[in-house]
């Protein structure tokens, strides 16, 4: 089994969006608010990745915003427009907010796994800065429009997994755990968990990583279901209890997935039969 914090975040929120999305493998809808979020997550990455510590002007870190900008999710262009005009603005705050203190990152877009006895816990950390007195600082963005309640804030388990995964993969600890809010400008920083707050989060995974083992897939509607890409398939709306539109729901999600699948296999043969690569020993295997 593996799981990453949106995995986990996601059983906890609701087992049945979870076995939808990572059982089942549904794909969510796409939305504008992911591609605004993933589009700055590429444009800030590109912003560090660097091989000496000078930065970009901003004009050329707008134009690369452009450059890997996400069309999925919008309505129409008009929609569209007006997200990348968001983002820009954002950009362009963050960028004067962090400009003078430009220092390479020594970890940026960082994947892990950790083998967790039974299962992987994997993910991937957004960056790691070595400040001048040589204490690091993990840090992840957000790009919600409304700063959470502080309460959810401390419940949250992704910077105390990457904490973890600091700890076992690279032997650092850090000294600061900070999630920034790019929308606002605003950053949460706490302190890092010592070895009691670690073990409680060990402990919490693990008991999800338990009940996905026994298959317990309940729904569990919660404030988040009028957004959930698997509502007109959860059977906790489906009122008439018509449980035959729901299985034909769920059918057709799944040939969908199922389309999107062929046509990745087949731009991934034409591709291989561009580069000379045989495809007939693939073929054998799967017979
Ligand atoms: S609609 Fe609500 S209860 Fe149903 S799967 Fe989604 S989150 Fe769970």
């Amino acid at each position: 089994m593996r799981l990453s914090y949106t995995a986990i975040s996601s059983y906890e929120r609701c087992p049945l969006a979870y076995r939808y999305r990572y059982v089942d493998g549904i794909e969510e809808e796409p939305s504008p608010h992911l591609s605004f979020g993933r589009s700055l997550h590429a444009a800030l990455e590109w912003l560090y990745r660097r091989d000496v510590p000078v930065p970009p002007s901003l004009e050329e870190l707008q134009e690369h915003l452009l450059s890997c900008w996400s069309r999925e999710g919008f309505e129409d262009e008009e929609q569209e427009e007006s997200f990348l005009e968001h983002a820009r603005e954002v950009l362009t705050c963050y960028y004067h907010a962090n400009v003078a203190d430009f220092r390479l990152p020594v970890a940026l877009e960082e994947r892990f796994e950790l083998n967790m006895g039974g299962y992987i816990l994997s993910g991937v950390i957004d960056r790691v800065d070595r400040h001048p007195d040589g204490k690091y600082e993990i840090i992840d963005y957000k790009t919600n429009r409304r700063l959470p309640e502080l309460s959810r804030l401390r419940e949250d388990l992704q910077l105390p997994i990457y904490q973890l995964a600091c700890g076992e993969v690279w032997g650092i600890t850090p000294s600061k755990l900070t999630f920034y809010y790019l929308v606002p400008n605003q950053r949460f920083s706490t302190r890092p968990l010592d070895e009691e707050g670690l073990a409680r989060v060990r402990e919490r995974i693990d008991g999800v990583a338990e009940l996905i083992s026994h298959g317990e897939f309940e729904p569990t509607p919660n404030r988040l279901c009028d957004w959930c890409s698997y509502r007109d398939i959860c059977p906790a709306f489906d009122r008439a209890e018509d449980a035959e539109r729901s299985f034909r729901s769920r059918h057709r999600a799944l040939l969908k997935r199922r389309e999107r699948l062929d046509e990745l296999i087949s731009e991934l043969e034409a591709e291989m039969s561009s580069l000379g690569f045989s495809l007939e020993d693939d073929a054998t295997e799967c017979d």
